[in-house]
């Protein structure tokens, strides 16, 4: 079957600021896009009408990696997911950011899809939310004003919608994972490739000194609010508290209550809140063995 789109314009600036100022001159009909894999499909199958597309692909600078003085990583916002997962620096690093874009659809997808790209659709399911979540990673955006840092936790406002407020995501900066740390992420959907996530959970924690108490835990959801999310609870219960069995399915418990997840033809409310606990559970486990 053959789908037209009606017409738009579609553009391709080389600067941020004419990205802006088409952005403006179209108003609420005009969206950028950066993989379009997302938005392209909103448009042939989910009847999104827009009167302008504004492609970012051009706008050199935006899709590099690299680490600065401080150690961070400062990765551009239309970095493709593949990179993402292939690239050494974020392996060597940063590596459950890698394995959570190893798990985003398909090879094909990843090719075009970007980093950006999954964090501004600002679905409940976005795969690398999880990850930059626990990292604290902090988001950069461009808009008029010129340059603004909004740290991870505060950049989704609802389902589909972030506080980026019409700016423009040019990358993240990613501190360095604490001394000790260790990080994974974990997805559960149908089926193991194409499919967007029914839970998923990123854990980040680091031992004390002794090895025996859990000295930072971070835990973020992901499909199961209306928003990615962290479980501040099941974080504080950590902090402090001895390694093992004990702690670890009290974090689940505490994580699962967080969730308020909704049902759908993939998973029952209940279903999705249990894989949380499972899914947390298990997390903990791998990065305390
Ligand atoms: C077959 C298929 C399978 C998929 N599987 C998964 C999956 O397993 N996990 C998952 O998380 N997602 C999945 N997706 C969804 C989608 O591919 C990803 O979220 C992808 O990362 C979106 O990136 P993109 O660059 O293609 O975004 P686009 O489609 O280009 O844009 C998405 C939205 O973000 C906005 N946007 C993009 N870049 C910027 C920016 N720099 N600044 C401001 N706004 C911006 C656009 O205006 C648009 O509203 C899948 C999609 C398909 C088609």
């Amino acid at each position: 079957m053959t789908m037209t789109l009606p017409p738009f314009r579609y553009v391709v600036p080389v600067r941020l600021d004419d990205a802006l100022d088409l952005l403006a001159e179209h108003g609420p009909g005009a969206r950028v896009m950066a993989g379009g894999t997302d938005i392209i499909v909103a448009m042939r199958e989910r009847g999104l009408r827009l009167g302008c597309l504004v492609d970012l692909k051009h706008i050199p600078g935006l899709a590099a990696i690299g680490v600065g003085p401080s150690g961070s990583l400062s990765i551009g916002s239309l970095t493709p997911v593949r990179d993402v997962e292939r690239s050494a620096v974020v392996r060597d690093g940063w590596g459950v950011l890698a394995s959570a874009a190893g798990m985003l659809a398909s090879i094909q997808v990843r090719n075009k899809a970007t980093l950006g790209g999954n964090i501004c659709n600002a679905s409940p399911a976005a795969d690398l939310a999880p990850p930059l979540l626990v990292l604290d990673a902090v988001a950069v955006a461009y808009g008029r004003q010129g340059e603004r840092s909004i740290p991870m936790a505060q950049l989704f406002a609802g389902p589909g919608r972030t506080t980026l407020n019409g700016d423009i995501l040019t990358g993240f900066t990613i501190p360095p994972m604490p001394g000790g740390a260790r990080a994974v992420h974990l997805k559960h959907g149908p089926r193991n490739a194409m499919d967007i996530a029914i839970a998923g959970v990123a854990v980040l924690a680091v031992p004390d000194a002794s090895g025996t108490r859990w000295a930072d835990a971070r835990i973020a959801l992901g499909s199961v609010a209306p928003t990615p999310i962290r479980a501040t609870a099941a974080e504080a219960a950590l902090r402090g508290a001895l390694i093992g069995p004990e702690s670890i399915d009290e974090a689940a418990r505490l994580a699962a209550e967080a969730a308020s997840p909704i049902g759908d033809v993939r998973g029952s409310a209940d279903y999705r809140r249990a894989m949380i606990a499972a899914l947390t559970r298990r997390a903990l486990q791998e990065v305390s063995a």
